[in-house]
């Protein structure tokens, strides 16, 4: 199992038989976990060394049209509480995010269709007006591609759209009201084509998923080569269909994050708050799996807990944009500092 592990280290790419049998050799042999996570971190700080950047995450609403089995804002859950930030108070998280010395914002939300072109171009000219130096990341969904490319030119840099299951069945099983796999790839390639710097990733442990299905998901990254990968594990919420389910498996999690780690080297890839949700520690295996990133929430304290994608979602403490001293000195018991530059991706020599 080492050899696959160097393997993988020094070509960036295994088969999709070896990496079944690598996942699932971690999921059973700690040492083997172990020796992943090791290289990954190798490659990570050889890339970023010992910096973790930070996004400020601003929750925009908790309206959502999709219905996701696994998501706790889906349109079936009539207990959701429901919530929208005006742009007066979106305006006011980035300067409240900038002044602690954020200079990435990310302006997450459901798929609300409240949310045209209009209305978000108009505040993403004026973010980009009173902020020129940040970056600003959208994760808003499936849009059109003329409306990717309008929010694009209207200052957005960054574009997170989660594939969440490479396997057309799989997909199929966990979305209900979507368009299908082939269409969430088109729009990761519209985005490509207007030239975001862009996020794939998928949940580890969601009902129906296999080791093939994770391979499937590993070598579909591989092959789209996206600047940014979220990667977290599946988390129940009561009021879902999947809501008794298990949780997703750390050591899963963690394997998952290092293979992609050594697969895309420089790639951006956050310690998802989920991980931090699933373990006191995950935070920081994370980082020991080979991400870089850190996204602290910055969405006003009165919604929080209202944007339920999952239960308990850590928002507070480490978790907020508040706590960034608390999370550098986590971040310090490793030896790791926050970086707060922007964290572009780097792409010379692509
Ligand atoms: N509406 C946007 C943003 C979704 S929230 C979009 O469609 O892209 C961001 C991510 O949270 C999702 O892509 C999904 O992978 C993850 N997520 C949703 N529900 C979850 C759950 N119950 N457990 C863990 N992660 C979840």
């Amino acid at each position: 199992m080492r050899e696959l592990v160097e393997q993988l280290a020094s070509s960036h790419s295994l088969d999709a038989t070896s990496l079944g049998t690598l996942i699932d050799a971690c999921a059973t042999d700690p040492s083997v976990l172990q020796h992943l996570r090791d290289n990954a971190v190798r490659t990570a700080r050889q890339q970023f060394g010992l910096g973790i950047y930070i996004r400020g995450l601003i929750e925009l609403s908790s309206y959502c049209r999709a219905d996701c089995l696994y998501c706790g804002l889906r349109r079936s859950n009539r207990t959701a509480e429901r919530y929208r930030l005006t742009k007066e108070e979106v305006m006011e998280c980035c300067k409240e995010g900038y002044a602690l010395g954020f200079r990435t914002f990310v302006l997450q939300g459901g798929e609300d269709g409240t949310h045209s072109d209009e209305w978000l171009t108009e505040l993403l000219s004026h973010i980009r007006s009173l902020y020129p130096d940040v970056a600003i990341t959208l994760s808003l969904g499936e849009r059109s591609e003329e409306s990717y490319i309008r929010l694009r030119r209207a200052g957005a840099n960054r574009y997170l759209l989660r594939h969440e299951a490479a396997n057309e069945a799989l997909y199929d099983s966990l979305h209900p009201s979507g368009r299908g796999i082939k269409h969430r790839l088109a729009c990761v390639e519209a985005l490509q084509r207007a030239d975001y710097q862009v996020g794939m990733g998928m949940m580890i442990g969601v009902k129906g998923q296999t080791t093939q299905h994770l391979v499937e998901d590993l070598k579909l990254i591989e092959r789209y080569r996206p600047q940014m990968v979220g990667i977290g594990p599946f988390l129940p919420h009561h009021a879902t269909p999947l809501g008794n389910e298990p949780k997703g498996d750390l050591a899963l999690t963690l394997a998952a994050v290092a293979i992609t780690r050594l697969m895309l080297p420089k790639a951006l890839i956050p310690s998802t708050t989920a991980l931090a949700t699933l373990s006191p520690t995950g935070r920081l295996e994370g980082i020991l799996s080979g991400a870089n990133v850190v996204m602290p929430n910055l969405s006003p304290s009165d919604v929080r807990a209202k944007y339920a994608i999952y239960e308990n979602k850590a928002s507070w403490g480490r978790e907020a944009a508040e706590g960034l001293n608390a999370l550098e000195s986590e971040l310090s018991t490793i030896g790791y500092h926050i970086d707060y530059s922007r964290g572009d991706y780097n792409n010379q020599n692509d």
